[in-house]
């Protein structure tokens, strides 16, 4: 019988300085200032960023979206998806080993648990140790500490959807409401979960990009790599031995690149679906290298080819613009500034105008026919305006209603619009019309069509 069951090791990932964990921090700091901070900003009288579910709109600083604007939300997946494959291309799991919220997240935890708990070591010597006083305090400080920031990300997500200022004052008198306390419970509980425990098996197992990441790699992707003819035979030596007399390569076997692995596997078996290319072996083998005297790079961000043929780092870049990142980069660029320019000619308001169904044509009582429509005009601008209603498309077609209406900021507004022609005067038949509408004080103009019916 075998068992398809394999029990997860718990994995102690040591501390590593360098210049990737260097970049690692930095995405760190960057990403999470934006997250916290950006709910904070405000826009004039309202959150910068705010996600109204509720109203069904969208605020993003000078920006209103109403669901009418979707095609703007998709413009932008297309555009994070195109970005992605770009990037994975040029130099692999980039956005996995940097900016990814899962291993964003997985490093402060872990930073947390090594301010509390001490490095690698003192951690398993912790995780062995019988109960004691010490293991207790050192075990809920750092779950208190991990709780209280996971409840902070709950919050500051839910802040992302109901304004973060209300939703202060609604903690503090005990009014937030049930889905709000459930979001930021849930979210909270997902962040605790997967960066306190869950950590790498979230990546090895869960992740799909982990599992099509290969449809996108080349031997010309930038991957971190080990160079095994330059590394083996692998062994241990002193500083000052003759490695040539004792035929070993540069790798001294210090299972370093290992023991700070997140994943917990070893880059020197090769390219693996579990690395996330952090770069943390990269920088470990590079300060063993320094202290013994070698050259750096014996793991380091390489390709394929470059490994293979020996290729000098200017090789490396001409490979860079390979006709399938110039293909990328094209569409990645065409569809960005199509969106942008979209986005710029975008009229702040919108239109839509149905007929009334239930009021057919008729005749009024100074003889003209009138067919009656229902106008909904929304706002998507910040400031109260007033719109000019026309129609065109019949001749003597008039509105015999009201053609200046206000709307206040981001709302929208319906009316029940009349138009007429004197009876007679147009055939029998249904007759294409048109609705011009004009912000006043603006160049901003819609045309929405309609039909107008002469009953027989
Ligand atoms: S850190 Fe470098 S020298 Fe040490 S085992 Fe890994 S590859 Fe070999
Ligand atoms: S093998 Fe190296 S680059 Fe890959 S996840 Fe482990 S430490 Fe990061």
């Amino acid at each position: 019988m075998v068992s398809l069951y394999a029990a997860s090791k718990k994995i102690y990932p040591r501390s590593v300085e360098g210049i990737f964990a260097y970049w690692r921090w930095i995405f760190v700091v960057l990403t999470q200032l934006v997250f916290y901070g950006l709910p904070w900003f405000e826009w004039g009288t309202r959150q910068a960023v705010l996600f109204d579910l509720a109203s069904r709109r969208f605020y993003i600083f000078g920006l209103v979206l109403y669901p009418q604007d979707f095609i703007y939300l998709t413009g932008l997946l297309v555009i994070s998806a195109l970005a992605l494959f770009l990037f994975t291309a040029v130099a692999g799991r980039l956005w996995c080993g940097y900016a990814c919220p899962q291993t964003v997240y997985s490093e402060i935890f872990l930073w947390i648990e090594r301010k509390v708990e001490g490095d690698r070591s003192a951690r398993m010597r912790l995780d062995d140790a019988a109960f004691s006083l010490e293991k207790l305090v050192k075990k809920c400080y750092k779950h208190i500490i991990w709780i209280f920031l996971s409840v902070w990300t709950g919050f500051t997500f839910v802040g992302y959807f109901t304004p973060i200022r209300e939703l202060v004052m609604e903690f503090f008198l005990t009014q937030m409401t049930a889905w709000e306390l459930f979001w930021v419970f849930f979210y909270a509980f997902a962040t605790y979960g997967n960066a306190g425990f869950m950590r790498e098996q979230i990546c090895i197992y869960m992740c799909p990009y982990a599992r099509f990441q290969s449809a996108m790699f080349d031997n010309d992707t930038l991957i971190v790599t080990y160079d095994a003819e330059r590394g083996e035979p692998r062994g241990p030596r002193s500083k000052s031995a003759d490695v040539a007399a004792l035929n070993l390569g540069s790798c001294v076997d210090c299972t370093l690149c290992v023991q700070v692995c997140p994943t917990g596997i070893d880059i020197r078996d090769g390219l693996q679906y579990e690395c996330i290319g952090c770069g943390a072996c990269a920088d470990v083998c590079d300060t063993v290298m320094d202290k013994l005297g070698y050259a750096k790079g014996l793991v380091r961000y390489s390709t394929q080819n470059a490994i293979d043929n020996k290729w000098t780092s200017a090789q490396i870049w001409e490979r860079l613009m390979r006709p399938r990142i110039q293909i990328y980069t094209m569409i990645l660029v065409a569809v960005t500034v199509g969106l942008f320019v979209s986005m710029g000619m975008r009229t702040p308001f919108k239109v839509d105008v149905e007929r009334d169904r239930s009021t057919l044509s008729r005749i009024t009582e100074s003889g003209t026919l009138e067919n009656v429509y229902r106008l909904q005009v929304m706002n998507a601008s910040e400031a109260e305006q007033t719109y000019r209603l026309a129609v065109k498309g019949l001749p003597n077609l008039r509105i015999t209603t009201e053609t200046e209406i206000k709307v206040v900021p981001a709302q929208s507004r319906w009316v029940v619009l009349s138009a007429d022609i004197p009876y007679g005067s147009s055939p029998s038949g249904s007759h294409k019309i048109e609705f011009h509408i004009e912000a006043l004080g603006t160049n901003d103009f819609v045309a929405e069509k309609s039909v107008f019916i002469v009953p027989r």
